[in-house]
C-alpha cells in the first residue's frame, strides 16, 4: 500500500482516513456531503445516462451513448467521493450500487484495455485520433484515480486491474510517440504517478514524465489545431448522425436529460464578441490546452484555468518522484504569479469566460470572475502538492482561502445545488443549480469533501505539522510511534484552538504550527505557559520540547472584522474594498439590506465594524455589521453563504470613502 513518503518532498502527508473530522462546520458538510450530495448525484448520474452509457458499452442494456463525450469523468469522480465515504461509514445501499458500477465498467472494457463509453459502442475505429480535442484521457485519468480509491477503501483490485490494462495500453499508443501528441485536458498525468505509487511499475512513471516532456513540441500547431477542431466536428456529428439513425429505430427508448440540454451551446452564444475573438485565437495558439510551450518553458500561465492547474498537479508529481529540479523552479514560479496577479481575493481563477481561463496580470473584472469551482478544486490540489515538497506556508494559507471561499462558493448549504462559475457581484440572475450537462464540479467537490482530512496534517522528521485548524481527532505516526491528537476549533468563527497530545510515554519531537497570514494579534501557550517567541502571520512557528502525554498547545488566533482595500493595479476595483473576518471573505446580499441599493452605496472606512454569531441565519454564520450612513446600516454575510435564499444581488468588492 502507498506510504506516503514521496523521495523529494519535505513533508508526509497524513491520508484522510486516519483523521476523523469533528468541529461543527466541516463535519455537518462532511455529514451532508454524505448523506445528501453523493445520494444526490447518484440519482443525476442515473438520469443523465451516466450509468447508462456504461450498461451500453458493457453490453447489458439496448442503448446508445447519450450526452457528452466526457460524460465517463463524471461517474468516476463520483465513485472516488463515494469509496472516501466507505472508510469510515458503512452503507449497504451505496455499496450495492457502487459494485454495479464497478462491474458495468469491468464489463465496457475492450479486450485491448481501451475503456470509453462514447467510442467503444458506436465508433471504435474514431478512438485516439483527436487528442487535443477529445477527453479519452481525461477519462482515463480519473478512471485511475477512482480504481486507486477503491484498492484504499477495501483492498479489492477489480477498478485497478481495469485501470492498468488500459495504462499499459495507452502507454503502448504513447511512449516513444513521433509526432508527440498529447492530451488537450491533461490529469492522466497525475493519475499515471499515483498508479506507479501504488503497483511501483516504473512504466507509468515513465509514460507520464513523456506526455510531459512531450508538451509543447507539435510543429505547426496552429494548423494541426484546425485540423483537429475540423476532425473534431466531424466526431460529433457522427455521433449526432448514428443517434438519429438509432432512436429512428428505436422510438420508446428513454433519451431524456435532467442537465440542461442547451447548456454549451448557451455558454457559446452568451460570448460578448471579444470574448469570442480571445477564445478563438487562445485555441489557434493552442493556449487553451497548454500546448503552446514546453512546460519548463511556461512563464505566464495560461489557457484553460482547471486544465493548467491538473497539469501542474501532475508536474508536481513528477518533480516529487524525480527531483527534476528545473520543473519545481517553474511550478514556484508559476504559482506566484497566479497568486499575484490572476487571483480573486476569493481563491478564484479564470477571469475569461470563452476559455474559463486566465487573463493578463490585475484583469479581475468581479462580473466576469468565472472562477470555475473546478480550478479551485484544482488549484487546491495543487498547492497541497507544493506544500508537502517544500514545506512553506503560503501553499496552506492558500488552501484555507481555497477551501473557505473559492471552493465552498460552488456548494450549497444544504448540499443540493452547486455554482459551476463564481462571479463577485451579481446583478440578480445567478442561480444555483442542482445539476449541469457538464457536471464536472459536483462530484469534484464531493471527492474534496470525503477527503477533507487529507489537508490537516503532514510529518517530517523532525515532527508534525499541523496546517488547518479544522477541529478533528486523529492518530499519526512519527518514528514509528503512533501519537494521538484531539484538536478542538470553532474555525472560521472564532480564532480559539486546543490541541491535546496523547502519548504512550515522553518523546522529544516539534510540532509546527501555522500561524495564518490573515492573523496579525495571536498568542499561544503551552500547559498555560505563554510562548514569548515570534508568531509571525504566514509562517509556522516550532515547538520543540518533551512532550508528555496530555500535554495541551493552546492558540488564539484573534479574528476581527476587517475592510481589506484592493490593490490599486485591479482596474476595476480602484476605490473598492472587501470585507473580511478570519479565513472568510464577506459580501452583501440584497436580501439582508432592504433599504438601500447595495450596488449603489459606499462603506465609510473610519468605522468599527461588529460582528454577531446568527445561529439561525444559512445554517449559523458569523455577520458582519456595519454603516453606510449615520442612518442606515449594512449586513454582510460569508461570501461562501450567498444565492443559498434564492437570486438576489450581490456584491463583494464594494466602494469606500
Ligand atoms: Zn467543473
Amino acid at each position: 500500500m502507498d506510504d506516503n513518503k514521496r523521495p523529494y518532498n519535505k513533508l508526509s502527508y497524513v491520508p484522510f482516513f486516519k483523521i476523523k473530522i469533528t468541529d461543527d462546520f466541516w463535519a455537518t458538510r462532511q455529514k451532508i456531503n454524505r448523506e445528501v450530495s453523493i445520494p444526490r448525484q447518484l440519482e443525476q448520474l442515473e438520469e443523465d445516462h451516466h450509468i447508462d452509457n456504461f450498461r451500453v458499452a458493457a453490453g447489458v442494456k439496448h442503448g446508445t451513448h447519450l450526452g457528452e463525450f466526457y460524460f465517463d469523468s463524471d461517474l468516476y469522480k463520483w465513485l472516488e467521493a463515494a469509496f472516501y465515504v466507505f472508510h469510515m461509514h458503512k452503507d449497504n445501499n451505496l455499496e450495492k450500487k457502487v459494485n454495479e458500477i464497478v462491474d458495468l465498467i469491468v464489463k465496457a472494457q475492450l479486450k485491448d484495455g481501451y475503456v470509453n463509453t462514447f467510442y467503444s459502442p458506436r465508433f471504435i475505429e474514431k478512438r485516439f485520433t483527436n487528442f487535443p480535442f477529445m477527453h479519452e484521457l481525461y477519462c482515463a485519468g480519473h478512471l485511475i484515480q477512482a480504481a486507486i480509491a477503491q484498492y484504499k477503501a477495501n483492498g479489492s483490485k477489480e477498478l485497478l486491474k481495469v485501470a492498468e490494462k488500459f495504462a499499459n495500453f495507452i502507454a503502448k499508443v504513447f511512449r516513444n510517440k513521433k509526432d508527440k501528441e498529447v492530451t488537450g485536458h491533461e490529469e492522466i498525468e497525475m493519475a499515471l504517478i499515483e498508479l506507479f505509487r501504488i503497483t511501483k511499475k516504473r512504466d507509468y512513471l515513465l509514460l507520464s514524465r513523456e506526455l510531459i516532456n512531450n508538451r509543447g513540441h507539435i510543429s505547426g500547431l496552429t494548423a494541426y489545431v484546425i485540423r483537429k477542431y475540423l476532425n473534431f466536428n466531424h466526431i460529433l456529428k457522427a455521433a449526432k448522425r448514428f443517434n438519429e439513425i438509432f432512436k429512428k429505430g428505436n422510438p420508446n427508448l428513454d433519451y431524456s436529460m435532467h442537465g440542461e440540454k442547451d447548456e454549451v451551446a448557451d455558454f457559446y452564444s452568451d460570448l460578448t464578441l471579444n470574448e469570442k475573438i480571445k477564445f478563438i485565437f487562445s485555441i489557434l495558439k493552442g493556449k487553451c490546452f497548454q500546448l503552446n510551450i514546453p512546460v519548463r518553458e511556461i512563464i505566464d500561465p495560461e489557457g484553460h484555468a482547471v486544465r493548467a492547474m491538473y497539469l501542474f498537479c501532475g508536474v508536481a508529481d513528477l518533480y516529487s518522484e524525480t527531483g527534476d529540479q528545473l520543473l519545481l523552479n517553474v511550478l514556484k514560479r508559476i504559482w506566484l504569479k497566479i497568486v499575484k496577479g490572476k487571483m480573486y481575493i476569493s481563491g478564484g481563477i479564470g477571469s475569461i469566460k470563452g476559455i474559463e481561463g486566465f487573463e493578463k496580470d490585475f484583469k479581475l473584472r468581479n462580473e466576469k470572475s468565472y472562477s470555475e469551482t473546478c480550478a479551485a478544486i484544482g488549484f487546491l490540489i495543487w498547492s497541497w502538492r507544493l506544500l508537502q515538497i517544500t514545506g512553506h506556508c503560503k501553499y496552506a494559507d492558500l488552501i484555507e482561502r481555497l477551501l473557505y471561499n473559492a471552493m465552498l462558493v460552488g456548494y450549497s448549504i444544504d448540499g443540493r445545488k452547486y455554482f459551476y462559475s463564481n462571479p463577485l457581484v451579481s446583478y440578480g440572475q445567478e442561480e444555483r443549480k442542482e445539476w449541469f450537462l457538464c457536471a464536472c464540479c459536483p462530484p469534484n467537490v464531493a471527492r474534496i469533501i470525503a477527503s477533507l482530512g487529507n489537508y490537516i496534517y503532514s510529518m517530517s522528521e523532525k515532527g508534525i505539522w499541523i496546517h488547518q485548524y479544522i477541529g478533528n481527532e486523529s492518530q499519526v505516526t512519527l518514528h514509528n510511534n503512533t501519537i494521538k491528537i484531539e484538536l478542538k476549533s470553532n474555525f472560521p468563527w472564532n480564532g480559539m484552538v486546543k490541541i491535546k497530545l496523547g502519548l504512550d510515554k515522553n518523546r522529544n519531537f516539534s510540532i509546527f504550527l501555522r500561524v495564518p497570514q490573515w492573523c496579525i494579534n495571536n498568542t499561544l501557550t503551552v500547559n498555560g505557559k505563554k510562548y514569548y517567541g515570534p508568531l509571525t502571520p504566514g509562517k509556522y512557528v516550532e515547538i520543540i520540547r518533551n512532550w508528555i502525554d496530555k500535554d495541551l498547545i493552546e492558540l488564539n488566533f484573534e479574528m476581527v472584522p476587517r475592510l481589506l482595500e484592493s490593490d490599486p493595479r485591479i482596474k476595476s476595483n480602484r476605490g473598492k474594498g472587501v470585507l473580511s473576518y478570519g479565513p472568510l471573505i464577506y459580501c452583501l446580499e440584497q436580501k439582508d439590506n432592504k433599504n438601500f441599493d447595495i450596488l449603489n452605496m459606499k462603506i465609510p472606512k473610519d468605522q468599527d465594524f461588529e460582528i454577531s454569531y446568527e445561529p439561525n441565519l444559512l445554517d449559523g454564520i458569523t455577520i458582519i455589521k456595519g454603516h453606510i450612513s449615520d442612518k442606515e446600516k449594512f449586513i454582510a454575510i460569508p461570501y461562501y453563504a450567498w444565492n443559498n435564499r434564492g437570486p438576489t444581488k450581490m456584491q463583494v468588492w464594494n466602494e469606500v470613502i
